[in-house]
């Protein structure tokens, strides 16, 4: 199936939840099966040694994929349930190439490496999540790469301030973004940090912009529209969407995809067939699940806020018009997505409290699967990020994340009220 149709002389496209039954696979190369099967095989049988050798020239780059893209050789460079889940990603970020990893920090991790060198400098935002945090903060020194890191407060000038203070202008290479932040839902404007970004950039070098659209994408929110080069997905959390399976995703243009592509395959963290394949059949419910999720969420927080017990409700939905987090809103998010946090009047005892008496929310980390998650990130998702870094990002000892999945609005309501009683 293709993006689009021309009938009678006009075309049609469809929109991506049309398109996730069916594009990139054709049911003749498999028996007519109307699913795409596993492609669970190591290497791939050349008809001819000629082809063997042409195959090869465009997985090294030597020579450009005819029209029938670049031929299968083995499963660490590339497979068929792999191809057609990244084709499928691409739809929703009008992106012109994805790469699919195992998991969301081999995602990240594979982007950093393959762009940055010793010596070289990250503009990060602040809060991220707990293992992007562990990477920038332990990993990365070690290969003589460091991270300036602002929070949502910080104007363009500022964030141009930061670096120049720190004597770091011509080794600013990569801005690293995670907006909402998980765990406090703080937006970043995505056209300012570009702006940043072109401010650093050179002749000879193009600072690049990664976006971890974890939290909102990819139904909510398209960081590619407002000039970011990259997006990361941790594909375990929305896309994948049923906690059942762990893997990530990078989008965005072929030159830059192609070069992540390469490292990954040197890496091996490229995702197997087994994953490629329950992603695809994740992707054919996103947007249903996505929405679903996201007006129960709505429900959730409008309570949660009028509730005696709580402090304060972070959520994308609740906003303020006039802040400067409404505005950003407005510009770059299509929804607030289904991710709550709030802060309850009390400590770290009252937050253990409340979590412990929940009955239908499972204590657990993740989010973006069907059953409804609480957590506390101070001490747990966030637990390695040092202390007075919580502190300044809002990560404190009262604060409960929720991810709201397929239960009933009302259910889910009544499991919070009757834990808020017992504390
Ligand atoms: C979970 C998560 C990751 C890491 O993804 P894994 O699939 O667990 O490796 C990265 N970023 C965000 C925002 C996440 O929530």
């Amino acid at each position: 199936m293709d993006k689009q149709i021309t009938l009678h002389g006009k075309t049609k496209t469809f929109k991506p939840e049309s398109l996730m039954m069916s594009y990139g696979y054709h049911p003749e190369w498999s028996e007519g099966a109307v699913k795409c099967p596993i492609f669970q095989t190591s290497t791939f049988v050349f008809a001819t040694a000629e082809d063997g050798k042409e195959f090869f020239e465009i997985a090294y780059g030597k020579k450009e994929p005819g029209i029938h893209g670049a031929g299968l050789i083995y499963s660490r460079i590339n497979n068929p349930d792999l191809e057609i889940l990244e084709d499928r990603l691409t739809l929703w970020d009008e992106a012109e190439s994805c790469a699919v990893f195992e998991s969301g920090m081999a995602a990240i991790c594979t982007t950093l490496f393959e762009f940055l060198q010793p010596g070289d400098v990250i503009l990060c935002t602040e809060p991220v999540y707990g293992g992007t945090d562990h990477l920038l903060s332990s990993i990365l020194p070690k290969y003589g790469i460091t991270t300036l890191d602002f929070d949502c407060s910080f104007s363009k000038e500022q964030i141009i301030k930061l670096v120049e203070k720190a004597n770091a202008s011509n080794r600013v290479k990569l801005i690293f973004i995670e907006t909402p932040a998980n765990p406090t839902n703080s937006l970043f404007d995505l056209e300012m940090l570009v702006d940043v970004a072109n401010h650093f950039s050179s002749d000879t070098h193009r600072v690049i912009t990664v976006v971890d659209n974890t939290f909102l994408g990819p139904l909510f929110q398209h960081p590619l529209k407002f000039g970011v080069d990259l997006v990361i997905y941790s594909a375990t959390k929305y896309i994948g969407g049923h906690s059942d399976v762990v893997a990530g995703a990078c989008v965005g243009p072929k030159h830059l995809i192609s070069r992540i592509k390469s490292l990954r395959s040197m890496f091996g963290n490229m995702a197997g067939p087994w994953t490629g394949w329950l992603l695809l059949r994740s992707l054919e419910t996103l947007k249903i699940r996505m929405e679903r999720a996201a007006t129960t969420a709505h429900c959730v927080a409008e309570w949660l806020a009028h509730h005696p017990k709580v402090e304060k409700v972070h959520y994308l939905g609740l906003l303020q018009p006039g802040t400067l987090q409404y505005e950003i809103y407005k510009k770059q998010c299509l929804g607030p997505g289904a991710m709550i946090s709030f802060e309850l009047h009390g400590t770290e005892t009252t937050a253990f409290k409340f979590l412990n008496a929940l009955k239908l929310f499972k204590l657990a980390v993740s989010l973006g699967g069907t059953e409804s998650l609480a957590e506390h990130p101070a001490t747990m998702t966030h637990s390695a990020v040092k202390q007075h870094k919580q502190r300044a990002f809002g990560i404190t000892e009262n604060l409960i994340r929720l991810s709201i999945g397929m239960e009933d609005p009302d259910d889910l309501i009544w499991d919070i009220g009757q834990a808020l009683a017992s504390i």
